[in-house]
């Protein structure tokens, strides 16, 4: 071979791996220039409020454009609150989680309501259902009762409401039915109900949320679930500090096992994979949803 024949090979493998490391990075931009929204997740908890100016940065540069944080109690309210207050991507949810109906004042309903008069942009958030053994010892009466007066707040004050269900989609199906329709949104997050209550739940109004927890299902099963959504009711979260996905892009400093609203990606990448269709349009219709039901009247996010 001349030495003017082998200089050529080498300067095109070279502008190979340079075009191949720029198209690389290229779609890497081009992934992240995606917008995401992250449904649900409590960047108040304990485990990671203290690092939450990083994890909202980190998700921002992301592409993860507005962050849905649920308040579970109501001792953590006002860290929710301020974080809204403080970042403009935050979209503050104020709630009493099931697992925490036993430790509430009685003064707790009277409190929610001021809060959502005082912060127009506020949606309801987390509140539901769990007979699962996660809520082993917690009296279901006292769940029922709890939720079916903030599904009624929800539907009076026209702000969508996220709702955690475990096994007992039959009586969340009846309480719905009650109070229902909901044309500000319910939606059901870490959605893992069967394909089957699909249709009801939509009719009344919901939204079908996805995150890491569907990823431990068999992915014949988690298929089924999410084909029975319609693609117009779909949304993606990371309910993170939980439910990390099983192949997380970022991890959260100082604990390998916390999940962060930048892992929505992960969520992004197996949901799309299990509807066979690309990330890039499952993130515009993920996120076209979630501003749907988002930008209620007095919230920060204006209709696109
Ligand atoms: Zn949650």
């Amino acid at each position: 071979m001349s030495k003017m024949k082998e200089l050529d090979i080498k300067t095109f493998c070279i502008s190979l791996a340079v075009f191949s490391i720029i198209s690389s990075e290229t779609n890497y931009m081009k992934s992240m220039a995606m917008k995401l929204f992250d449904a649900h997740c409590h960047l108040q908890d304990q485990r990671i409020v203290d690092k939450a100016p990083q994890l909202i940065a980190t998700a921002n540069g992301a592409g993860v454009v507005y962050i849905a944080v649920n308040g579970i109690t109501e001792k953590d309210w006002h860290l929710v609150k301020e974080m809204s207050d403080e970042y403009c991507s935050v979209i503050p949810n104020f709630g009493l989680h099931p697992w925490f109906v036993e430790g509430k004042s009685p003064s707790w309903f009277s409190t929610l309501k001021e809060l959502f008069e005082a912060n127009p942009s506020a949606a309801v958030g987390e509140i539901g259902l769990d007979k699962s053994p996660l809520a082993k010892g917690v009296d279901f009466s006292d769940q029922v009762e709890v939720f079916k007066k903030q599904l009624q707040l929800a539907k009076e004050i026209k702000r969508p409401a996220s709702v955690h269900c475990l096994d007992a989609f039959p009586e969340l199906l009846r309480i719905m039915k009650d109070i229902g329709p909901f044309p500000s949104g319910v939606i059901l997050h870490s959605f893992q109900g069967s394909p089957e209550v699909v249709p009801e739940l939509t009719k009344l109004g919901s939204y079908f949320s996805f995150s890491g927890h569907l990823m431990p299902l068999e992915e014949d099963e988690a298929k089924k679930i999410v084909k029975a959504v319609p693609l117009d009711r779909i949304l993606l979260e990371t309910d993170s500090p939980d439910a990390l996905p099983k192949n997380p892009i970022f991890f959260v400093p100082g604990n390998a096992t916390l999940n962060q609203p930048a892992n929505v990606h992960s969520v992004l990448i197996y949901v799309a994979s299990l509807l066979e269709m690309s990330k890039e349009e499952l993130a515009h219709i993920s996120y076209k949803n979630a501003v749907r039901i988002f930008s209620f009247e007095g919230s920060k996010i204006p209709l696109e």
